[in-house]
């Protein structure tokens, strides 16, 4: 399984070509700093050494239990520096620690750490050994050929980067949708029709209710619309195909 060596650290594959776009959007975001790797794939020793300090007392940093589930272990894991001397994304609450949090989903990451104290870790929401990302989508919102043709290639469809009506695509998100409990205000699930998303190229699309499940599914405050040139829902879609998921 391929592994690229960043900062002196290893990380799998799948989490380093995450990790670079996060990395890109924290210099242009910070100009100057340089987001980087603390820590990232551990072999079982090292994980049991660092647990066996943890339970003892000797550290005060947490550390799963040293099997194949540990996050650093899977691969998923990383943790993160930067280069400026201040505190930053190692700190909850400073500037820089509150830009992980708010965009490392951008870029298939959950700010997992934040969770547990340990704002500088997250974890990939993806497969961390695929090496299937040539390419990363621009997260800028905007649902158009590039974002649609990926999000067919990941569930399936015939990747045309179109949005017919019906679409094939739209269908299979609902059908997805659906599985994972999407219901309206009567509690029904969607009609999976594949009708309800389209490109929001230079118009705001909806309200639609497939728009508003899919706003609960990435995490979104459900209003059913796409905005014009850049919305959040899709920023989300795009980082969770960035990370080969749906
Ligand atoms: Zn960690």
């Amino acid at each position: 399984m391929a592994t690229v060596n960043i900062d002196g650290h290893d990380v799998a594959i799948g989490t380093a070509r995450a990790f670079e776009g996060l990395r890109d959007a924290f210099g242009r975001a910070f100009p100057g700093v340089t987001l980087q790797v603390d820590d990232g794939l551990r072999d079982i020793e090292v994980q049991r050494r660092l647990y066996a300090d943890y339970t003892s007392g000797r550290s005060p940093i947490r550390a799963a239990y040293p099997d194949e589930n540990a996050p650093h272990i899977r691969g998923v894991a990383i943790d993160l520096v930067d280069s400026a001397a201040d505190a930053g994304v190692k700190t909850a609450g400073t500037e820089r620690s509150n830009w992980i949090r708010e965009h490392a989903h951008e870029h298939g990451f959950t700010a997992a750490g934040f969770e547990f104290g340990e704002p500088w870790h997250v974890e990939l929401d993806g497969d961390p050994w695929s090496e299937a990302r040539p390419g990363a989508l621009v997260i800028d919102g905007v649902l158009g050929y590039n974002t649609i043709k990926r999000w067919q290639e990941v569930v399936g469809t015939d990747p045309d980067g179109e949005i017919w009506s019906p679409s094939v695509l739209v269908a299979e998100v609902q059908r997805r949708l659906n599985d994972a409990g999407a219901r309206d205000a009567s509690g029904f699930s969607l009609d999976v029709d594949g009708v309800g998303i389209e490109s929001n190229i230079g118009r705001t699309v909806g309200p639609f209710a497939t728009i508003e499940a899919l706003q609960a599914y990435v995490g979104i405050e459900p209003d059913g619309v796409l905005d014009a040139d850049g919305s959040d829902t899709i920023r989300r879609v795009q980082g969770r195909l960035n990370a080969g998921q749906f």
